[in-house]
């Protein structure tokens, strides 16, 4: 349930800090996965270069549907700083952090507006002091430190709120019917 109550979604990116191919494998691939599941549109990944995150992603919805994006991001400070003056219409972009340093995420989410493009990042080695500057919101998930994933999936769901599956993941070859007893999926490739 989103703490704002139903808003009309702004272009959402979602910045992968620091990305370590070997260590950071799973994690990151969730949290592509959780960033498109929970209203995102794109992925940007940050750190070192890594084709097989961005493989599952695609993977993934073209199988489920959707227009997810992902690419990879060779100088994160750079867009950062580009997005925080000029979103590509030549207005600001809204930069959110998520740190457990941050303004609890029930009193920060009322605060951010939702009419401009908004990109949201997450950390996962050190995140440089400057992040914490760009930030328009430095924003934590109870201060304990914890998973990126969660951090980003509770932000995600009290700020944007249930997802309209029907419309956002239209176009992909299956389809999960929510069912209580059971699995339900419909392959549309053989419709
Ligand atoms: N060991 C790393 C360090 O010292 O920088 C911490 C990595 S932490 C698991 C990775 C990211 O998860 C953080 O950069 C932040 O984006 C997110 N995170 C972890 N706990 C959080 C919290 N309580 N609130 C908001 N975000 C959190």
């Amino acid at each position: 349930m989103s703490l704002v109550g139903p808003i009309q979604l702004p272009h959402l990116s979602v910045l992968r800090l620091g990305h370590r191919r070997e260590r950071d494998k799973r994690i990151t691939s969730h949290l592509g996965l959780t960033a498109r599941a929970f209203g995102a549109d794109e992925v940007l990944l940050a750190g070192e270069v890594d084709s097989s995150a961005l493989e599952t992603w695609n993977s993934v919805s073209a199988r489920f549907g959707g227009k997810f994006t992902s690419r990879h991001e060779d100088k994160p400070l750079s867009w950062l700083r580009q997005f925080a003056k000029d979103a590509g219409d030549g207005e600001p972009g809204v930069i959110v952090h998520l740190t457990m340093y941050g303004e609890p995420w029930r009193e920060a989410i009322p605060k951010i507006s939702t009419d401009r493009p908004t990109v949201v990042i997450v950390g996962g080695t050190k995140v440089p002091g400057e992040v914490y500057r760009l930030a328009n919101h430095n924003i934590s998930v109870g201060n304990q430190p914890h998973s990126e994933v969660a951090a980003l999936a509770i932000f995600l769901e009290s700020w944007v709120g249930p997802i309209d599956d029907e419309n956002r993941f239209s176009g992909g070859e299956i389809k999960v019917i929510p069912n209580a007893e059971g699995k339900r999926v419909i392959n549309l490739e053989e419709e």
